[in-house]
């Protein structure tokens, strides 16, 4: 086993905060070689396998995040956010050598000294070795696509139900897709932002058809794959691409209002303001557009987790995910993520 005191760190800093505007990789450092401090009682010293970047963190580049839950990252400090990775040294009875643990506050470094509390033991078996997916589809990202169609999406078999999912090829968007499929919507439209996109969407993940927002026009594309209308609409972007799926639902639908990635980048409060025209059709229609929060249902994250790993073991669920190399390419991961340089989740690989 390693020496805990002598593991190099290569902590990522956070070095300047975006403001409003598009994130870009020189907001982050890459430190020079440092080595980890000796273990305290209770800590163990874990090597990083993979860190994930998710949008949220473009709230936690702000002074002020929004959200109560989020913590802004402090300026010349490690980045933080999830990862997964292995106890290599432990000073902690309940985390042997060995072990695949994970924690949503990893720091961003090659080799981390971490608090006991701080992690959570992963069984690998749970995700047939693709450690990866426990920061994916069986992980965060898995857990809000089928807490919040659950939760929020009203979905019931047998009804014909047409569901719209934006940010459909993302880490979110291509699991809620296909829980809606699994959960017996009769038609399951993705909108995303390239060709490829919309393709892996159809062949790769059963949805019944792709739209591209950035080509052609999303409203007529909209009416052309929903015919009777949109029921639900699992809403990971908002914007203009919201307005034009919103202005298209039937009375007595169902917004599941996941994220609005589209407005990130903009000094704005969440969640930021909709247009008069689809406040009144959510109003006239008697639309539902609640909040969902992740975090809200820890409860039920263990048994969610059941339920997509079985999903993704059994073929029923496919997971698409792009991964980088390297963690001097977390800055530029993230931002091609932000950017949409993604198909499924966005992970990097940091050692084997
Ligand atoms: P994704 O894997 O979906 O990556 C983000 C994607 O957003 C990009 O790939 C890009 O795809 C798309 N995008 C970026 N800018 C725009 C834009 N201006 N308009 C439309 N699409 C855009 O990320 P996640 O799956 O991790 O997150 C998806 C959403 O879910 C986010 O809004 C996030 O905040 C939210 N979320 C909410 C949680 C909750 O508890 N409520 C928990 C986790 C995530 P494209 O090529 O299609 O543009």
């Amino acid at each position: 086993t390693i020496e805990s005191c002598n593991a190099d760190l290569t902590p990522v800093i956070f070095k300047s905060r975006g403001k409003d505007g598009l994130p870009v990789p020189e907001n982050f450092r890459v430190e020079e070689l440092m080595k980890s401090p000796e273990l305290k009682e209770g800590q163990v010293l874990v090597r990083t396998l993979f860190l994930s970047v998710d949008p949220y963190m473009r709230c936690r580049m702000n002074d002020d995040t929004g959200a109560d839950y989020l913590l802004p990252w402090r300026l010349g400090e490690v980045v933080d956010g999830g990862g997964v990775g292995v106890v290599e040294a432990s000073k902690n009875q309940a985390l042997s050598v060995g072990i695949t643990v994970t924690s949503f506050s990893w720091p961003w470094q090659t080799y981390n000294v971490m608090d006991g509390s701080l992690l959570q033991e992963v069984d690998p078996e749970m995700v047939d070795g693709h450690l990866s997916h426990v920061l994916g589809a069986v992980g965060m990202p898995g857990l809000t696509a089928l807490l919040g169609v659950r939760e929020k999406g009203h979905v019931t078999p047998g009804s014909h139900q047409t569901m719209v999912i934006s940010g459909a090829a993302g880490a979110c968007g291509s699991i809620a897709g296909q829980i809606g499929r699994l959960d017996g919507c009769e038609r399951v439209v993705g909108i995303c932002g390239s060709e490829q996109k919309c393709q892996a969407l159809v062949t790769e993940l059963g949805f019944t058809a792709g739209i591209n927002y950035k080509k052609g026009d999303i409203s007529s594309a909209l009416r052309e794959h929903c015919p009777a209308g949109i029921d639900i609409y699992f809403d990971n972007v908002g914007g203009p691409i919201s307005d034009a799926v919103i202005s298209q639902m039937n009375p007595g639908g169902h917004v599941i209002l996941c994220g609005q990635i589209s407005q990130y980048n903009k000094d704005v409060p969440y969640p930021p303001p909709l247009s008069e025209d689809t406040q009144k059709a959510l109003c006239h229609k008697n639309i539902t557009r609640e909040r969902f929060v992740v975090l809200n249902y820890i409860e039920k994250h263990a048994e969610g987790l059941v339920q997509l790993s079985r999903w993704v073991k059994t073929g029923q669920i496919k997971v698409l995910e792009t991964v980088v190399n390297g963690i001097e390419n977390m800055g530029e991961a993230f931002c091609s993520m932000m950017t949409g340089g993604n198909i499924g989740k966005q992970v990097v690989k940091i050692t084997d």
